[in-house]
């Protein structure tokens, strides 16, 4: 039986807290900078995060979903999450994409989420893998643990 695992977009594939702090370096009085258009689809990937999701796609144990929640503020997110996906992870996983206010409502054995809770991290049924945290902190350290599952 494959574990299915969510993955999520924002800090964990791609990288929102650097753009939202580059444009609030450029206009410090932007309270929002993840509202203005552009700004989802042109986020950089985070480190090993591409490499990651093709490990999780050809590794038979896996059965791997990108879970985003949506910023509401910003309407053209919900499009630029999915040009993002086919842009750097290709059709495959655009098939896979699920943009979800409550993260707790999808069911699977693992969730990778920079955050612990806000968006239904915290009832999720499976396993929270707390990306960016002391035991999580990167994709190379995630992927190991993974890894090490079926070894
Ligand atoms: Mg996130």
């Amino acid at each position: 039986m494959k574990k299915t695992i969510y993955i999520d977009m924002d800090d964990v594939l791609c990288d929102f807290t650097k753009r939202r702090g580059e444009m609030l370096y450029k206009n410090p009085v932007m309270s929002y900078p993840q509202s203005q258009y552009g700004f989802y689809e042109n986020l950089e990937p985070i480190l090993g995060g591409i490499n990651a999701m093709v490990y999780f796609l050809t590794d038979s144990s896996y059965d791997p979903y990108i879970l985003t929640a949506p910023s509401v503020l910003n309407p053209l997110c919900y499009t630029e999450k999915r040009v993002w996906v086919e842009k750097y992870l290709g059709m495959e996983y655009v098939n896979r994409l699920i943009i979800s206010p409550n993260k707790s409502l999808l069911k699977g054995d693992y969730l990778i989420d920079d955050c612990r809770e806000g968006r239904g991290q915290e009832h999720f049924e499976g396993k929270l893998i707390h990306f960016g945290s002391d035991v999580f902190p990167d994709w190379q350290t995630t992927i190991k643990y993974f890894e090490s599952k079926h070894t």
